[in-house]
């Protein structure tokens, strides 16, 4: 895939991500050499503030790693189901250990990002496949990038070593804020009870979230939890975490429609 040539031509990338076939898909809009410029404009566009991405929030966008600097995605989301991209993926792949010839492999558990290493795209979906080695059946997953990049278990590793390293005592992974539900939203209640949960069982899967969720009483937001677990490319992985953020996603747009539609309707009354 090629990326286009500064500066980025926002009219052009707009109308593209309106008009994919497929909606929700994520289109490159500029690699910047600054992280830091990549990132604002990400939030620019997630903002509505540059005008061609308004009404605000009928687009996402993130800033991601590239070969050669930080690559801004973004797609067109209004008015669709999307599920939210997570910042993570965890994957099950082969590792042969670092010496050559070296006939054994183990299947390590690891978390890497889940945007594409060469370009910052969306990576998977994640399935799982099955391989015999010694006599033994072993499951590993794999994945098929949009962009066309092929990634090889070997780099994963690296990347998954690099990006635990960096999440050791006082790293990011330590630094997560907690989770609180949206107040006046209908999932609340469930969020705010997976948050407690999540200060004991930081590791804590969804699925497993959305029975505690059900048991409480909570059947609709269960329910949405189970859609967005099957829907999600790191399945019965997913963290409770993420499903929490999700609520929490859903109940903001709500909360953004309605206000929406209160200033629409006041100014047609003026
Ligand atoms: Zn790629």
């Amino acid at each position: 895939m090629t990326h286009r040539q500064s500066p980025a031509d926002h009219q052009v990338v707009a109308e593209e991500a309106k008009a994919k076939a497929k909606p929700g898909t994520w289109l490159p809009v500029l690699v910047y050499r600054s992280s830091v410029t990549a990132g604002n404009v990400a939030r620019l566009i997630g903002d509505g503030t540059i005008v061609v991405y308004r009404p605000r929030g009928s687009f996402e966008a993130y800033a991601a790693r590239h070969e050669s600097g930080t690559a801004v995605w973004t797609r067109y989301v209004a008015g669709l189901d999307v599920e939210p991209m997570p910042d993570r993926l965890t994957v099950r792949v082969p590792d042969y250990g670092p010496q050559r010839g070296y006939e054994g492999v183990r299947i390590a558990t690891v978390e890497i990002s889940s945007r594409c290493s060469r370009c910052g795209g969306p990576r998977g979906p994640v399935r799982a496949h099955s391989f015999v080695r010694d006599g033994a059946r072993l499951i590993c997953d794999r994945w098929t990038n949009a962009c066309g990049h092929v990634e090889e278990y070997s780099a994963v590793l690296a990347e998954a070593r690099q990006l635990a390293a960096s999440a050791g005592p006082g790293g990011r992974n330590r630094r997560k804020p907690p989770i609180a539900g949206v107040d006046g939203g209908r999932y609340k209640a469930a969020v705010d009870l997976i948050a407690e949960y999540l200060r004991e069982v930081p590791h804590w899967r969804a699925l497993s979230a959305s029975n505690v969720v059900e048991r409480a009483g909570h059947a609709e937001a269960a329910r949405v939890i189970r859609r967005f677990v099957q829907a999600s490319p790191t399945g019965h992985s997913t963290s409770a975490r993420g499903a929490a953020l999700y609520l929490n996603d859903l109940d903001t747009r709500t909360r953004m429609a309605i206000k929406d539609e209160a200033a629409r309707t006041k100014g047609a009354t003026k």
